[in-house]
């Protein structure tokens, strides 16, 4: 494994190389973000992406057995840095991709033509997990008993889980700490990293002082960091996109959308597809639409606004610099009914613009109002999911408006967290307050009799 797996620079002029176990959350030589990458002429991996299926039901309770059970490791051959044996899972990844004809035709769509990726099924409800699985299989590794992150609520959710499931070299659990902002958290998924035994510290800040403050903690107190600056994470989340191909039985779809807050997962998905291309296991590239909430739009602005651009790996440092630093002198801070990408500075900014280049991207904002009836459409036609998620159906009635995307493209919209992440946001909105939202339904009030009952059934009054 170490001789396949090793961590680069992504800046072409620096292009430094780690090895594997080095622990770095940036290039030593020049600051900007690492991959995990892989000498593929020396890993063994399958000519089709179909061998994959074999994996599917082998019970038993051997490493590979166990491995084929998560929707992460059942692709192990695509982010080989570990062996089997010290591979971490809680049962991640085995999610849903669910055709949604009817959410098509409302919004004007063609059947058959549209697909929710369902990440809220993982076992902390939502896609953290994913990345997750490759984080604790790396702290593993390195021998770290205790883990932190920062988070807007889902990664401490995850990370909290994680740890009381993943073991330390003595068997014990892994010691959790996670940083979240002070007011701003759901209360369910500060109630998931309370009840999972994290130490939890709320910080009287947001998501951007948390990471800061994660930063210096790390670097100081010995924590393993769980961020997603960690490499590691971003290979777990890679799978994502190879579970979408799957349930497409391997066809490549028009589109990919995805909410964009700190941008792993963009940085995850463009990775997974330049890699696919390279083995030669995909014949082409979806397209990604990365959406922004208005009110946490630092990758909208900086692409469409400032033409920050990846250029080769030659990104213009100048441009994401002067934009943090008017930020900094209007004392801006993000604000979105979608906490989960009420994000300032989105960490993995860099590796997103190289996936808009992989990927042919574009970069949208849309409205509080537009996420939450995203949002309630999702609800209405699938399984829900929480506002952040809904951000990527808003985004593709935008796309659809802009007639970038045509009703007849194969489009897969990402749902990234459960729908009972944030049941207060959706109860608000259903409950209405003074302005009706489009598609709200609120309940109805009634009298303890059957008259008033079929009065409301029958419509009569
Ligand atoms: C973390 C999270 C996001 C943002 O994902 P990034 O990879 O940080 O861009 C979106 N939705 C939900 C539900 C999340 O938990
Ligand atoms: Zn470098």
């Amino acid at each position: 494994m170490k001789e396949v797996a090793f961590q680069q620079c992504i800046a072409a002029s620096c292009s430094a190389r780690f090895g594997i176990e080095e622990l770095l959350f940036a290039c030593t030589k020049c600051g900007s973000l690492l991959d995990v990458r892989y000498d593929w002429d020396r890993a063994v991996v399958p000519k089709k992406l179909s061998a994959f299926e074999s994996r599917w039901n082998t019970p038993g309770r051997s490493a590979d057995s166990r491995a084929d059970y998560s929707g992460v490791w059942r692709f192990r051959d695509l982010l080989p840095f570990a062996p089997t044996e010290k591979l971490v899972s809680i049962g991640e990844g085995r999610t849903t991709l669910q055709e949604a004809d009817f959410l098509a035709t409302t919004i004007g769509m063609h059947p058959g033509q549209l697909y929710l990726q369902y990440e809220g099924f993982n076992p902390s409800g939502s896609f953290k997990d994913n990345g997750m699985a490759a984080a604790f299989t790396m702290a593993g590794v390195l021998g770290k008993s205790r883990v932190a992150c920062a988070s807007t609520g889902n990664t401490s959710a995850s990370l909290a889980l994680f740890a009381r499931h993943a073991r330390t070299q003595e068997g014990l659990p892994l010691q959790a700490v996670v940083f979240v902002g002070g007011g701003k958290i759901s209360s369910a998924k500060l109630a998931q990293a309370l009840d999972y035994g994290a130490k939890t510290i709320q910080v009287a800040g947001d998501f951007d002082d948390c990471m800061k403050l994660v930063r210096e903690a790390a670097e100081k107190l010995d924590l393993y960091l769980m961020n997603s600056v960690n490499p590691f994470r971003l290979e777990g989340q890679k799978t994502i996109m190879y579970r979408v191909l799957e349930g497409l039985g391997w066809d490549v779809p028009d589109w990919i959308i995805v909410p964009g807050g700190n941008l792993g997962n963009t940085s995850a998905f463009g990775k997974a597809f330049a890699e696919l291309r390279h083995l030669g296991l995909i014949d082409r590239v979806p397209r990604i639409a990365i959406i922004n909430a208005t009110g946490a739009n630092a990758l909208c602005a900086l692409v469409n606004e400032h033409n920050l651009r990846w250029n080769d790996s030659d990104w213009d440092q100048s441009i994401i610099d002067k934009y943090w630093s008017q930020m900094e002198t209007e004392n801006f801070r993000a604000q979105t009914v979608a906490s989960a990408i009420e994000i300032g500075r989105p960490v993995s900014l860099t590796k997103a613009l190289r996936t808009i280049d992989v990927m042919d991207g574009v970069v949208r904002q849309v409205t509080d109002d537009q996420i939450l009836d995203g949002k309630a459409l999702v609800g209405a036609h699938g399984y829900g999911c929480e506002p952040a998620s809904g951000a990527s159906v808003a985004g593709l009635r935008l796309l659809l408006d802009e007639k970038v995307i045509s009703p007849a493209d194969r489009v897969v919209c990402i749902l990234t967290g459960h729908a009972l992440k944030d049941s207060a946001v959706t109860a608000n909105y259903h409950t209405g307050g003074p302005t009706k939202p489009r598609f709200a339904n609120p309940p109805v009030t009634c009298a303890a009799n059957i008259e008033d009952v079929e009065r409301i059934l029958t419509g009569k009054d």
